[in-house]
């Protein structure tokens, strides 16, 4: 009787177990299939990319353009969303933490895929969370000042900030921030530190500084060109070893007294961790068209926007390249205090 219950028992066990392992077979073979099937019909509804900065800015400049070359490519709306703040950790932030199905999108640079990490405590990470797409084009960094500002040349400028340790306010799009990094950057060849004022983007800080509320800042091109074209800012020097084709008037910094000023800002886009491979592909060759597009690369150019050579454009160079900046500039921001105070 006892034995008999037993061996009753047993093959419930079993016959439970057995149907437990082919129900997991079903939802695995269903999961896979819908992914194989998600990924063959991807897309399906609008993209949203999630710009970490404010609308106007270079990111945001950046991921319009592209995102209506895209649009075109796959069909479907592409959506700019525009969550600012923390150097642009909180939009990031956003993605790591999304479904990872091809919908949600981050757009972002060297500020918020390498040098955040060494910056803030982030809740992701940023090499774990988030699956690499393409790299996009870099951008140099410009010395711009407010119009009357006491300086007429990289050097007069220099002289200035020595003379006036801390006094220059610098506007920058968050602790780092390109903007700030390159500003810390610079402050750091003077030698005299700068005020530092964090915007939620670099579109508010070139407003402020059109408006004469700060003396400077260290800027990427794409944001400052428009605006040193109307004739409301001024610009010192690129940071860059060759003039920029589109603005030939800028010196280089070499040319302007101070060679060791070099910076640009790379751009990339990345997907929640876990995004099935064939929609990162997708994706993939939807940006790399979008970059040889002779409209799309025309538009870029007067923005002072260039790259990444062919060889650069598929994720894996993605992830070799922001590990490699990773273990370059975290040391380096370290070693510099570069903090979120
Ligand atoms: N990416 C810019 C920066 O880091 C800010 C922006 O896009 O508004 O300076």
């Amino acid at each position: 009787m006892t034995l008999r219950r037993t061996s009753a028992a047993l093959r419930m066990r079993r016959n439970v177990l057995a149907a437990a392992v082919f129900a997991a077979g079903v939802l695995i073979a269903s999961a896979l299939a819908h992914g194989i099937a998600d990924a063959q019909t991807y897309p399906v509804r609008p993209i949203t990319v999630v710009v970490p900065f404010a609308a106007g800015g270079p990111t945001d400049v950046l991921a319009r353009v592209l995102g209506e070359r895209i649009r075109a490519d796959l069909g479907q709306p592409v959506l700019i969303e525009n969550v600012t703040g923390a150097g642009g950790s909180i939009g990031v932030g956003r993605v790591a933490t999304a479904a990872p199905d091809g919908y949600t999108i981050s757009a972002g640079h060297f500020g918020t895929h390498v040098a955040n990490g060494a910056i803030y405590p982030l809740k992701y990470d940023l090499v774990r969370d988030l699956d690499p797409v393409a790299r996009l084009p870099s951008n140099p960094m410009l010395v711009v000042t407010r119009k009357d500002f006491p300086a007429a040349s990289l050097m007069e400028l220099v002289a200035w900030l020595r003379a006036n340790p801390g006094k220059a306010t610098a506007g920058t799009a968050g602790a780092g921030s390109g903007s700030h990094i390159a500003g810390a950057f610079l402050a750091n060849l003077v030698g005299a530190p700068l005020a530092f004022v964090p915007y939620r983007g670099t579109a508010p800080a070139m407003q402020d500084l059109v408006a004469g509320q700060i003396d400077l800042i260290v800027d990427q091109a794409a944001n400052s060109l428009p605006q040193l074209r109307q004739g409301s800012i001024k610009a010192l020097a690129v940071a860059a070893a060759m003039r920029l084709a589109t603005a030939p008037e800028i010196p280089t910094s070499a040319e302007a007294g101070l060679p060791g000023l070099q910076m640009e800002l790379w751009n990339g886009m990345w997907v929640p961790h876990g995004t099935p491979r064939p929609i990162v592909d997708k994706l993939n060759a939807a940006v790399v068209k979008a970059l040889a597009d002779p409209a799309v690369r025309e538009r870029l150019a007067t923005l002072g926007l260039a790259g990444p050579p062919a060889d650069q454009r598929s994720p894996e160079a993605l992830r070799a390249f922001q590990r490699s900046e990773i273990e370059k500039w975290w040391p380096i921001i370290k070693a510099a205090h570069i903090t979120a105070e």
